[in-house]
């Protein structure tokens, strides 16, 4: 896999999974346009990259807001010219059951897991439609694929994002551009370390290689489908899970 010269957009980038993916595309010397929401923890991962000799720009964004993925598609169109990859992996949960969610949880979820892809993909796809090549990654879950007490919000989110990856993949497959999703199974990140140990066990026991996976676990999986060796993949939902759904 030939990633040299490279441009790829890693939203939710300063940590979990987005930061493994984000320095694994460097070390591969693609340029990794860095976005997350808070601007100190990106520019400690942007600080990595570069004392490992990779290339990265940091954009402080909130990938819920339009005008905000514009921007940052604008700004790497005028510094890089194309942009090659886009990675959607910015997401948050805000979980209850059904009968106490309330219409702010409900919101903020589908607004940063879904409307994010959405901003993000659209604020792209002209400058890939134009340079004939393109390669967008998903980040969806399980969850979206089998459901979860406590999080109806964040399974229709990550749903939502596995329809939007089949239909874009679509629109798009004549112009070389993929669009494929990753569906994690449970990863050890910042988003699930404070579920309760006994609740940590439970998922343990039920996985059949019995442990959670690695934040590198999932790059592997993104980094295969943003290569050009993968130009036959598209609209598809890759789990990477432990075997806990087949
Ligand atoms: P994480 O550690 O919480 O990282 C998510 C990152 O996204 C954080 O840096 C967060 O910033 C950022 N973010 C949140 N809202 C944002 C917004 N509006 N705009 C820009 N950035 C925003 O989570 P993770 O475990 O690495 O998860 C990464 C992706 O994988 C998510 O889409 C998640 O749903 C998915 N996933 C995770 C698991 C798992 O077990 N960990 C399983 C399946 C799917 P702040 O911290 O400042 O809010």
């Amino acid at each position: 896999m030939d990633f040299q010269g490279r441009t790829s957009i890693v939203t939710g980038a300063s940590q979990g999974i987005g930061k493994a993916i984000a320095l694994e595309l460097s070390r591969e010397g693609v340029e990794v346009i860095l976005v997350d929401i808070q601007k100190e923890k990106l520019e400690e991962v942007a600080d990595k990259i570069r004392e490992n000799k990779g290339k990265a720009a940091v954009f402080a964004a909130d990938v819920s807001r339009m005008d905000e993925a514009m921007e940052v598609a604008e700004a790497v169109v005028k510094s890089n010219e194309k942009i090659d990859h886009l990675v959607n992996n910015a997401g948050i949960t805000r979980d209850n059951l059904l009968m106490r969610m309330k219409e702010e949880e409900w919101d903020s979820v589908l607004n940063v897991n879904l409307k994010g892809v959405f901003n993000f993909s659209k604020a792209v796809i002209r400058n890939m439609i134009n340079s004939r090549y393109g390669r967008i990654v998903n980040i969806s879950s399980i969850v979206g694929l089998m459901g979860n007490v406590g999080q109806c919000n964040y399974s229709a989110s990550k749903a939502g994002v596995i329809g939007f990856t089949k239909s874009l993949a679509r629109e798009v497959a004549s112009r070389g551009i993929t669009v494929n999703a990753v569906a994690p199974g449970y990863i050890a990140s910042p988003m699930t370390e404070n579920l309760p140990e006994s609740v940590q066990q439970k998922f343990r026991d039920w996985i059949p290689v019995k442990r959670f996976g690695t934040p590198e676990e999932i790059t592997h999986a993104v980094k295969f489908l943003l290569s050009d060796e993968a130009a036959y993949i598209t609209g598809q939902v890759i789990n990477v899970n432990g075997g806990m759904l087949m």
